[in-house]
């Protein structure tokens, strides 16, 4: 038999997930790290609070008056969780 039966590829996801560099938190994350963690919980609870009561513009000009920058986007992945602070590592 010439056949090549194709190797099942072993599972190196645990290596993987260890080689994996930290990731660095999203510009919201980041901006959170820097408040009061008064402000951080206030933060979080407007993150969790529906976008259609506390939009994400609303979360950018609130950080933005505390001298943190992010953008609508951020704030729009940082709430579905698909940012980088919410990578597994
Ligand atoms: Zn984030």
């Amino acid at each position: 038999m010439t056949e090549t039966t194709e190797k099942p590829t072993p599972d190196l996801s645990a290596f993987f997930r260890l080689s994996r560099p930290k990731k660095k938190p999203c510009a919201l994350g980041f901006g959170r790290s820097q408040l009061k963690p008064v402000e951080r919980e206030q933060l979080d609870a407007a993150c969790d609070t529906d976008n259609g009561i506390i939009t994400a513009s609303a979360i950018v000009e609130w950080l933005g008056q505390r001298g943190q920058t992010a953008n609508t986007n951020n704030v729009v992945s940082h709430r579905k969780r698909m940012c980088s602070c919410y990578d597994e590592s």
